[in-house]
């Protein structure tokens, strides 16, 4: 049996692949390792996770710290290629050695060219024999696919080498001077400062237009510009002198302008609109962002539906129609989707010529769509960009719009004014493609030297503007014109840049780090932050697509590259850690310390503790405590507190909205106000006296001393001593009512519709705040609260165990022995007190005297008698009498014994069903053993 294997990008694309294949023949899925495998006649169809292995520097390098290896010796470090998706590796090699035919049907591009040739890698070394062949399609439908699998080729070497070389100098460029920059910055772990070849030079134009906004000076200008109005509507002209520089001439200009307004000339012209050239990446990400979308998301999304088969590969550098493109089967493909209506007026009017843009590339055709879809299928987002890229492609089919314009000139006492107009005569393109908008002006018809009225003459005075922040899509353009990065990369690396928090808002401004990092590196070693160096290296990757040069070449050019700039960042590694250090720790300063006038700032410890604290620290002690870092990394943002002039903190969490905290003294008092009024002793004034006193929380209250309070409120001593004792208490009655919050936290299971906060409130309600109350409540009580009947049950025995255990220990007894009463079922102090010590001793294995002092303390602090203690002799005597009872041998008394009963008195006076439940003893041979005694002692009377 013959088996043809097709390895694909994804798993998406496999499938597709093997459903258009297929052609309606039996299509069978198979799941091995959780990797599918679609398989039809002699075929099988695979979907990689894009790069199987990834590229890492050989073992001996991970230590940053190390002494040997320096982050300069990365640039020399030899690397090697680690299987990622172990298991796709592990199915592609076993179905390989069985394939008598192998097809690699990646994207088709350089990132596309690298997967299928770490695949063919993988592939040769289990089966040296197989055939390996290529398929390339810009599009996954039916004419692309036989096409391309009817002519297949060569894997193109040169092609992946290409994307080799740049994985490899991206890896040591980016491995290299991270760790140089972030050992030199001293910062670890989720705070190291990334530095990238491409990224870093994409961070310093943001930079750079940040700088030049900062100081562009504004200049003020005046603007003139008269209202007339003709056949009841109104008419805005403006000088024709334009701008005026300067206040005096524009007043004149006014004064001079006078009633009535001659029409001095009207110039009428046309005008072509030429409809758009076809979609290229950059062009297309631009449009998709005057839909709202962003880079990486427009990107996405493309990518969706090139899988999915309805347009055609998204990256591609091309703006010109390929002839062999079928645009008449396009069209009557997208015939059949909702914008029939729209396919079908271009049909009727097609331009001669498809548009074309400037750049003609021979890989991938312009992004067009291939099939026909619905907003039903695709739902409205990703429906909204398969509609741009139809209506491009139909636009760009489209005839040129022409436009009628109109210019006229007014004379009003010696001044000239003008007014244009614009009318849409023949919309053309404009029919299929609302996107850009076509204003028109309509203006009436004039004749020269009729007279018109002047209603208002206004002089308003602008400010000239600085130049505009780069949004995601203009930074794009950018990009493309300096050569950084690839049309596959570009939205990537601002996608980086943001989640390295190098960039934040959109438009993009840097952050104080991104700001700090780029600076320093310009300053010390300019050739990382300058495009040029990114730049050459971009043409050695296409010198080795044509096979021009090697990748070793290139590997080797770029090493001596960075050697270059290690030697600028090592002479200056002192100076630029420094550097970046002072300039971040700024950062995370909120503002003055409200109590000694130092800074404040965001602290983060490590294990996830943060708070904010002063810098004159030890001195000042003042803080603010914050959630843990688990609930958000706290930062700093731009607004400042009208009253305390203090930064507002926000955390952030990755997937999550971020929670805003707001002026951190603000919280800090509103969080804290509930608990002070608590205090008995605290009243309206002295709240007030507090606070300007930079007192906030109970705690601090309560650590305070007589001396210091007194004088610090200017109260008598012992007033300041109730408060701090007052205090003291209310502290208390937090830190427990926080353990019994903590506690419900713990033992509730997380359940989706049920919050705790919810519970608590209810519990709250019931007066329950404290685990002594939640250990005496009942089921009945929880299960109103919203708690199940078995999790209530649960929770109350919890509640019970952790409570009188914390009152045991209270008590002072010793937290192993404490182990050993729970496990023995001894969990209340009540317990201690109402069976004899020899029972507990019995039960929990401990000695008799240890026992009897634990029960001293209990039934001491209980303020309950002690059990009584038997002798030895009480005890053999007990047992005599016990014997002589019929049914009672010495394995009942053992029982008896646990339960506290030693003698015939005992049992009798003992209620003979609780006392079943103590030993487990039936109880109506207990009431027979009773019965037994009785009888016995009523002879004994009688016999007397
Ligand atoms: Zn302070
Ligand atoms: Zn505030």
């Amino acid at each position: 049996m013959t088996m043809h294997l097709i390895v694909a990008e994804k798993n998406i694309s496999a499938r597709r692949i093997a459903e258009i294949l297929s052609e309606g023949k039996k299509l069978t899925e198979h799941r091995d390792a959780g990797v599918s495998t679609y398989s039809f006649g002699d075929i099988t169809t695979v979907g990689l996770r894009g790069h199987v292995v990834e590229i890492d520097f050989e073992p001996g390098y991970t230590n940053w710290r190390s002494e040997e290896s320096k982050p300069r010796s990365l640039i020399d470090a030899r690397t090697i290629k680690i299987p990622t998706e172990k298991k796709i590796v592990a199915l592609l090699q076993k179905l390989s050695k069985r394939a008598d035919r192998v097809t690699i049907a990646t994207d088709f591009d350089t990132e596309g060219e690298l997967i299928g040739k770490e695949a063919f890698e993988l592939i040769r070394a289990v089966n040296t024999s197989v055939v390996i062949d290529r398929a390339r399609f810009s599009a996954i439908t039916p004419q692309e696919l036989q096409h391309a699998f009817s002519h297949t080729t060569e894997l193109d070497f040169a092609l992946a080498a290409a994307g080799e070389a740049r994985q490899s100098i991206d890896l040591m460029w980016g491995a290299a001077l991270t760790r140089f920059i972030s050992l030199a910055a001293r910062r670890g772990g989720s705070n190291i400062l990334s530095v990238g070849r491409v990224q870093t030079p994409t961070l310093g134009m943001i930079v750079d237009r940040e700088k030049e906004i900062e100081v562009f000076v504004p200049e003020k200008y005046w603007q003139l510009s008269l209202d007339t109005e003709k056949c009841g509507e109104r008419i805005e002209a403006r000088h024709t002198h334009g701008r005026f520089h300067e206040k005096s001439p524009a007043e004149i200009a006014r004064d001079r302008t006078k009633a009535p307004l001659v029409v001095t000339e009207v110039k009428s012209g046309e005008k072509q609109d030429r409809a758009p050239s076809p979609f290229d990446t950059t062009t297309y990400i631009v449009a998709a962002a005057r839909l709202g979308f962003s880079a990486a998301n427009a990107m996405r999304i493309a990518e969706d539906l090139y899988m999915n088969g309805f347009i055609s590969y998204p990256r591609t550098d091309n703006t010109v129609y390929p002839p062999s493109l079928d645009i008449e089967g396009i069209l009557n493909t997208i015939r059949n989707s909702p914008f029939k209506k729209d396919v079908e007026w271009v049909m009727a009017n097609r331009r001669p010529v498809p548009t074309r843009g400037k750049k003609s590339s021979t890989d991938h055709p312009p992004i067009h769509p291939t099939g026909a879809a619905t907003r039903e299928l695709l739902g409205d987002d990703i429906f909204r960009i398969y509609e741009l890229v139809l209506r491009r492609f139909l636009a760009t089919l489209a005839p040129d719009a022409r436009w009628k314009t109109l210019k006229i000139l007014f004379d009003g006492g010696g001044e000239e004014y003008t007014a244009t107009g614009g009318q849409l005569v023949e919309a053309g393109w404009h029919t299929v493609y609302p996107f850009s908008e076509a204003q028109e002006t309509i203006l009436p018809p004039f004749v020269i030297g009729e007279h018109l009225p002047l209603k208002k003459v206004s002089l308003e005075e602008k400010e000239t503007q600085p130049p505009a922040r780069y949004t995601q899509s203009k930074l794009i353009q950018r990009m493309e014109e300096l050569g950084l990065g690839t049309k596959s990369t570009r939205h990537e690396v601002i996608a980086k840049l943001v989640s390295r928090k190098y960039v934040e808002g959109s438009p993009l401004r840097p952050t104080l780090v991104g700001r700090a990092v780029t600076e320093s590196l310009e300053q010390h070693a300019d050739m990382i932050t300058k495009p040029d160096m990114t730049q050459t290296i971009e043409a050695h990757m296409q010198q080795i697509k044509e096979s021009k040069r090697t990748r070793e070449d290139v590997i080797r050019e770029s090493r001596k590259m960075l050697h270059q700039a290690f030697d600028q960042l090592e002479a200056n590694e002192t100076v630029i850690g420094d550097d970046i250090r002072n300039r971040t720790a700024e950062e995370m300063n909120l503002g003055t310390c409200p109590v000694c006038k130092g800074t404040l700032a965001i602290k983060h410890l490590r294990g996830n503790t943060q708070f904010i604290g002063c810098s004159r620290y030890p001195e000042c002690t003042f803080n603010i405590g914050l959630p843990m870092a688990q609930w958000g990394f706290a930062v700093r943002t731009d607004e400042v507190c009208d009253k305390h002039h203090l930064n507002f903190v926000r955390l952030v969490r990755k997937g999550a909205r971020p929670w805003d905290i707001g002026c951190p003294l603000c919280h800090h008092i509103t969080t804290n106000a509930e608990s002070l009024t608590e205090i008995p002793s605290m009243n309206e004034a002295l709240a007030q006296k507090i606070l300007t006193q930079h007192i906030y929380t109970v705690a601090e209250l309560a650590r305070s001393t007589r001396e210091s309070l007194a004088q610090r409120l200017d109260l008598s001593p012992d007033t300041a001593q109730k408060l701090i004792s007052d205090a003291g208490s209310v502290l208390e009655k937090l830190r427990r009512r926080s353990e019994c919050r903590k506690f419900m936290r713990d033992h509730l299971i997380p359940r989706k519709g049920r919050s705790y906060a919810k519970i608590l409130t209810a519990l709250k309600t019931a007066g329950i705040t404290e685990l002594s109350g939640l250990a005496h409540a009942d089921v009945a009580l929880l299960k109103e609260a919203g708690i199940g009947q078995d999790e209530a049950v649960q929770v109350l025995a919890e509640a019970k165990t952790v409570y009188y255990g914390q009152v045991l220990k209270e008590i002072g007894i010793p937290a192993v022995s404490l182990k050993k009463y729970v496990s023995a079922g001894i969990t209340s102090p009540e317990a201690f007190c109402n069976q004899p010590p020899e029972s507990l001793s019995k039960r929990t294995g401990m000695s008799p005297s240890t026992v009897q002092r634990h029960v001293e303390l209990v039934c001491t602090y209980l303020k309950k008698p002690v059990p009584k203690k038997f002798s030895k002799l009480q005890i053999e005597r007990g047992k005599k009498e016990l014997l002589a009872i019929r049914g009672i041998d010495r394995t009942t008394i053992e029982k008896l014994s646990r339960a506290g009963i030693i003698n015939t008195t005992h049992l009798l006076e003992s209620d003979a069903v609780k006392l079943a439940a103590e030993t487990g003893i039936m109880a109506h041979v207990i009431q027979d053993f009773q019965k037994a005694i009785q009888k016995k002692r009523d002879n004994a009377v009688i016999q007397i």
